[in-house]
């Protein structure tokens, strides 16, 4: 008889509403009884709140690209400055702004959010999202993967999805390659995303609006710890001819 892979996900619930400085780990630790080997999911909502990451739209003064680009897009010319700020390229500025953020993540407005953050406010990306997981994993006081997740846009798709936008203690792909089909074909090119395919299971059990569960504890899985990085080389020749019109 075969054994059945089984996969359990869980949401942890009674975090409170986070802010500068507080400890991620701990409030997890404190709220959910972690065992070795467990994927732990965090959005990057609470991982921002906690390093401080709020901003105001009056700290904003935009330059004359910021405001080019927000008239073409009818945005306020602030918001615009603060992607700008946020980004190491802008890769599109029309329809929406798309955005190569400074630690590699591409994403529509440098994935600033303006929900569940507060009127008049708005919170960027963690600054560098993997060492964020880093730092959390090591105060978990058990071995977990930590993936920080966000929910985005996907090319040439309608509707969002979590993606991992960093994390530590699990590689971001699989690598099949080398490994053969049902008919004995090898496989020659299939990097398996495992890091975003989890966030989107995650993604599905926090909700996108009041819910109050950032974090998702998902139990079962095998995941490879090293093996390949989900972010596409900072490189004008790879993304660049991709986006070609
Ligand atoms: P993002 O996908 O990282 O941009 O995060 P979302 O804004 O979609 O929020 C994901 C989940 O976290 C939702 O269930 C929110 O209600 C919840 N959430 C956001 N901020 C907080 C917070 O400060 N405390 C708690 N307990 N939940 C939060
Ligand atoms: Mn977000
Ligand atoms: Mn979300």
């Amino acid at each position: 008889m075969s054994e059945k892979a089984s996969l359990q996900g869980y949401v942890v619930h009674g975090l409170p509403i986070i802010g500068k400085g507080d400890d991620i780990a701990h409030l997890i630790g404190s709220h959910f009884d972690l065992k070795d080997g467990d994927v732990l999911c965090i959005a990057s909502t609470i991982v921002a709140k906690s390093e401080g990451r709020f901003r105001n739209l009056e700290d904003y003064n935009p330059g004359m690209r910021a405001s080019e680009i927000a008239t073409k897009l009818g945005k306020d010319p602030r918001f615009v400055q603060a992607v700008l700020d946020e980004s190491s390229e802008i890769l599109l500025d029309k329809p929406f702004l798309l955005a190569v953020t400074r630690f590699g993540h591409i994403g529509v407005n440098a994935g600033i959010d303006q929900s569940n953050v507060g009127e008049g406010r708005i919170l960027l990306l963690p600054e560098n999202p993997s060492i964020s997981a880093e730092s959390i994993r090591h105060r978990l006081g058990k071995d977990c993967a930590v993936i920080i997740t966000d929910t985005c846009g996907r090319p040439f798709r309608c509707g969002v999805s979590g993606v991992a936008i960093g994390y530590a203690g699990i590689a971001g792909l699989r690598d099949w390659r080398g490994e053969r089909d049902i008919h004995g074909k090898e496989l020659e090119i299939t990097l398996e995303a495992i890091v975003d395919e989890i966030a989107g299971a995650a993604n599905l059990l926090m909700g996108e609006a009041g819910g109050g569960t950032p974090v998702v504890v998902l139990r079962g899985l095998q995941y490879p710890r090293s093996g390949g990085c989900v972010f596409m080389p900072q490189d004008d020749d790879v993304i660049r001819p991709l986006l070609k019109r």
